[in-house]
């Protein structure tokens, strides 16, 4: 029986309550434990708390009363000192006023081919951060950081839910944890953003730990955040080294593995790959489009491209663009990632592909969509538009309740999230392990275990989806097929359930 509350219609629900509808439908399916059921319903802890950092002063573009200024002369700053931001302001360091000439008014100066700015002075600012630690059955929390202005603990809290999933159909010895800081890092300057880093981890560190809790990157991070955060955490210790475990997805040179930058783009790709295998083909001459160009984004793409497959459109926050040709991920990726010019690494623009808008992405027909960007892309009225027979969910959680409803009754087949992009997590596992043994793996070394894990766990799944309990040599399906068919998603959290189930079943619970 059910231990959810009555829905009431006057309450909109939240977004952990839609998010948490698979965990229910599963949990009736398979009659999960009722205590099992109230231990996973809600977070082990949710932890709030403000960092504060000193913001430096910028100058920002003066917008009114530029007649004022008109005789005001141009100021020579040393370039090295101005830092630009995406808003078009500087952010200024003392180091520009090297060497330099300077005229000024009310505050008010006139950059050298730049126009008037603005200066406004340095000040400390509060930032809203958190970390939702949701189960630890399995083993230590484990979950990305993210760094993005629309945060809150609602959507921390879906995420956690989320790990404490996707570690267990991955099969790794972890629960799942999840949080980050309420900023847009692109509003800050570097200095500026280590500094938020640093005193993130400075309040973190009482709450985590390698055996405790293993932060990872995630949206608006990457791995040299996480050098920051293992330094801080490390800083002044006496083992150091036993402690580099404490977050993962580091830089290769201090700890990382090889092979975890395209790991979660790598896992989709063996994802899609085997739902190929199944019938009897491989990805060669399939076409694609794809949301969001970002670390999962375009390494898979760039995978999926190798194995013959054709880029038709990608959508990021910048904009669209399509190419009924294809688009040649070679090319992409440098526009986008080695082109200082293109400081929002954005696909926008590019030359070799039309521009297009966002809605057109849904409508260009292909035979597999990624969506690799942000939750909630994939609405009702999105599937409803979709031209393709798989979805390959990239991101987290971006097809809504409705949207896997339409995407069902469309017949549009669908690779769920928490398997889809477990190749993070495995080799982020694998990342902590080497940590431990003082070990460093060959990429062809991880990429074998990572190949192994995905498609034997995307096996079961399956399996449980069609009823068809297997043992062979690569997966036994057999423990967890549930005597009758049922969707992808459910069937994933089916393996989820019965795996965290057996550890409350087999060890009890502490008193
Ligand atoms: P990223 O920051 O590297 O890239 C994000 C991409 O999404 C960028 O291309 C950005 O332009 C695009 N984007 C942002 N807002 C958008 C919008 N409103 N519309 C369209 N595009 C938008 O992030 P990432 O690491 O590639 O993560 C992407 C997704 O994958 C997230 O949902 C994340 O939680 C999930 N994920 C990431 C990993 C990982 O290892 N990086 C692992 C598991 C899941």
């Amino acid at each position: 029986m059910s231990s959810r509350p009555p829905s009431s219609e006057s309450k909109p629900q939240t977004v952990y309550q839609e998010a948490m509808e698979v965990f229910h439908r599963a949990a009736d399916l398979i009659g999960l434990d009722r205590r099992v059921r109230m231990e996973l319903e809600e977070p082990d802890y949710e932890h709030i708390f403000y960092v504060t950092v000193k913001l430096h002063t910028r100058l920002t573009p003066l917008t009114e009363s530029a007649d004022k200024y008109k005789d005001l002369g141009e100021s020579e700053l040393l370039p090295d000192g101005l830092e630009p931001l995406l808003d078009g302001s500087f952010v200024f360091k003392r180091r520009a006023l090297i060497g330099a000439n300077v005229a000024m008014r009310d505050g008010v100066v006139r950059l050298k081919g730049k126009g008037l700015y603005k200066v406004v002075p340095g000040r400390p600012e509060r930032f809203k951060a958190y970390r939702v630690q949701h189960n630890q059955a399995r083993g230590p929390y484990k979950g990305g950081i993210r760094f993005h202005q629309d945060v809150s603990l609602d959507l921390f809290k879906v995420l956690a839910a989320e790990m404490t999933w996707k570690t267990a159909i991955a099969d790794v010895p972890f629960g799942g944890g999840k949080g980050g800081i309420k900023v847009d890092p692109r509003s800050l300057s570097s200095e500026e953003l280590e500094a938020l880093t640093l005193r993130y981890m400075y309040r973190l560190k009482p709450l985590i730990g390698p055996d405790l809790d293993i932060p990872a990157p995630d949206v608006g991070t990457d791995g040299t955040i996480m050098g920051l955060l293992l330094r801080q955490y490390t800083d002044g210790e006496r083992e150091r080294h036993r402690l580099r475990g404490v977050v993962t997805g580091k830089d290769t040179r201090i700890g990382g593995s090889e092979g975890r930058v395209k790991a979660t783009g790598q896992g989709l790709a063996y994802c899609i790959q085997e739902w190929f295998a199944e019938r009897g083909t491989t990805p060669a001459g399939s076409t694609f489009v794809l949301q969001g160009f970002g670390n999962v984004g375009s390494n898979a793409a760039e995978i999926l491209c190798g194995l013959g497959a054709k880029l038709l459109a990608v959508n990021d926050a910048g904009g669209t663009i399509f190419n009924a040709n294809g688009i040649d991920v070679n090319d992409l990726i440098p526009y986008v990632y080695d082109n200082p010019l293109n400081l929002r690494r954005t696909v926008a623009g590019f030359g070799k592909a039309q521009q297009i808008s966002k809605q057109d992405l849904w409508d260009v027909q292909a035979d597999i969509a990624i969506p690799a960007a942000l939750g909630g892309e994939i609405t009702g009225p999105v599937a409803e538009r979709l031209k393709v027979k798989l979805v390959a969910e990239g991101a987290n959680g971006p097809t809504t309740p409705e949207g896997d409803r339409v995407l069902e009754k469309r017949g549009i087949e669908m690779i769920p999230d928490i398997i889809g992009n477990a190749g993070g997590v495995t080799v982020s596992y694998y990342e902590w392990i080497q940590n431990k043994r003082m070990e460093h793996w060959s990429e062809t070394e991880v990429n074998g275990r990572l190949e192994q894990a995905i498609k034997s766990n995307y096996r079961i799944i399956r399996d449980i989806a069609r009823n068809t309990p297997r043992r062979t040599a690569t997966h036994n399906s057999t423990r967890y097929c549930i005597g009758k068919e049922v969707d992808m998603r459910t069937a994933a959290m089916v393996l989820a359930l019965k795996r965290i189930e057996a550890h409350y079943q087999l060890e009890g619970f502490s008193q």
